[in-house]
């Protein structure tokens, strides 16, 4: 129990024995890079935005177009393949078609087998890798982003509840779903799993930016049947009926993915889990995106509020909200036995949220044992909790966590776990993470020197590694240069 906190008030259970039970509906999930199919699904969702991704931007992406550049790409996990899991070419080619990439290679050989006609971008002196994927982060909460002096349950009573009320109006939804996203392109983050609110209304604002950007996005709308400000809650029926609406509108449409999305357990009644189990089970090809284990007094008030559960983690379990697209923010102070291995053995993910865990005090991330152990691990940023949308800052901050534990968090791990790691953690390597043909083209031109100190440092500098470690520590969106999404051209500094 948390003294006067609203978040803590004893709410009655929801009876759930009039639930309806929904026949699953058959999904398709769309392959859709390319502009005239993405036109197709914007006209599909009847959108104004459809102007956004016609013309020019189209044009673009259908054209061959060749980059010039260093270029790095991860092949597997270097904590396990150590010399051949990456692929680093200092003067390659990187050839783009139809939104897909054709191949990355040296530019010697590269441009002889290079249409006439294609056009050739020039980023000598610059890296490319591919786009950034943050697989833990709230839309609504970038407004309350760097908000002072809460832990955790006091930090969402003051802070979150009250900004996300406001997500209910879609135009003012709409408008900060495009200003996260315009962030998120800018710091060189192309996917991202994202927590919207209760209202549907702020994930149709979210997908809908989404959409017309043409990104590869994972989403969901928050459940949340008790423990919270009335004015955010919905019941396990509303909480279901409403997910499935979102799943048939948006799951698989254009780039988009949905993301069945409990807050935490303390937010939602055993009924309420329930429904989510259900429609998991029904739709198996959705995400499960919730937090687990991120603050002492949670998990106090986890086991409160379920003494009939093992723990934390095995109330998600119980409820059928484990598996390899389940993915758990936090993660901070999980049983190394028991939950250790659930979360091992179901292949749930976990999202390490380095930046927040320390804002709010939450505690040290076991990076290295977590990895060593075998669980599949992410980045996160966690904004609004999190300090920055910036994955290098991330990786900065993860650094000294793993520090703090006299453990290493290396700079080819790093970039791993922020590219291909990322992807497989979400099931999308298929689709992204690295540069082998016929991958979606979302990728990035950093400039390791794009400030001062970093190119007195980099000017003295021989290795990989050493280029990567001074991006991972001293990096932030400035060492952005530009962000293409699906072959298009998102972002450039001049
Ligand atoms: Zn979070």
């Amino acid at each position: 129990m948390i003294p006067g906190s609203c978040i803590a008030k004893a709410t009655s259970q929801i009876n759930n024995n009039n639930h309806q039970k929904s026949t699953p509906s058959k999904i398709t999930r769309k392959r859709l890079p390319k502009p005239l199919q993405l036109v197709l699904a914007l006209q599909a969702v009847g959108l104004a935005a459809l102007t956004a991704f016609t013309g020019a931007k189209a044009e673009q992406a259908k054209r061959e177009t060749a980059y010039r550049a260093s270029i790095l790409h991860f092949l597997s996990d270097p904590a396990t393949t150590k010399d051949k899991s990456y692929e680093y070419i200092k003067d390659g080619l990187l050839i783009v078609r139809d939104g897909q990439i054709v191949s990355a290679g040296p530019y010697k050989s590269s441009i002889a087998k290079l249409a006439k006609t294609s056009n050739v971008v020039n980023y000598s002196g610059y890296l490319i890798t591919p786009g950034f994927v943050d697989a833990h982060v709230h839309y609504p909460q970038v407004e309350i982003i760097a908000s002072y002096g809460e832990q955790l349950i006091e930090w969402l009573n003051t802070y979150v509840f009250p900004a996300e009320r406001k997500y209910s109006n879609s135009q003012y939804a709409r408008e900060k779903a495009e200003f996260f996203l315009s962030q998120l392109i800018k710091n060189g983050t192309t996917t991202a799993l994202v927590f919207a609110t209760v209202d549907p209304t702020s994930v149709n604002a979210f997908f809908e930016a989404a959409l017309a950007k043409n990104m590869r996005m994972i989403a969901g709308k928050v459940l949340m049947d008790r423990n919270a400000p009335a004015y955010l809650l919905d019941t396990p029926e509303s909480g279901y009926q409403e997910s499935l609406n979102l799943i048939k509108k948006w799951h698989g449409v254009g780039r988009l993915s949905y993301a069945i999305t409990p807050r935490f357990a303390p937010t939602s009644s055993p009924a309420q889990l329930q429904a989510a189990g259900r429609l998991k089970a029904e739709f198996p090809s959705a995400y499960v995106h919730t937090h687990l284990s991120e603050n002492k007094n949670e998990i106090a008030w986890v086991k409160s509020l379920f003494p009939e559960r093992k723990g934390y983690l095995d109330v998600y379990h119980h409820y059928g909200l484990t598996g390899p697209r389940s993915i758990f923010a936090h993660a901070v102070h999980l049983d190394p036995k028991d939950e250790v291995n659930t979360i091992i053995k179901t292949k749930s993910v976990l999202a390490f949220c380095p930046t927040s865990n320390l804002f709010l005090g939450s505690g040290l991330f076991p990076f290295r044992t977590l990895r060593d152990a075998g669980a599949r691990i992410a980045l996160g940023t966690d904004v609004g909790a999190g300090t920055s949308l910036s994955i290098l800052a991330t990786l900065n901050e993860g650094y000294k966590v793993a520090q703090l534990q006299q453990q290493k968090l290396s700079p080819l791990e790093g970039f791993y776990l922020a590219t291909l790691g990322g992807a497989q953690s979400l099931s999308l390597a298929d689709r992204i993470g690295n540069f082998l043909p016929g991958k979606e083209a979302d990728f990035i031109v950093l400039d390791p020197k794009a400030t001062a100190i970093s190119k007195l440092r980099l000017d003295k500098s021989q290795t990989l590694e050493e280029m990567l470690f001074a991006l991972m520590i001293l990096g932030d969106d400035r060492n952005i240069k530009a962000t293409y999404v699906a072959g298009v051209k998102q972002h450039e500094q001049p």
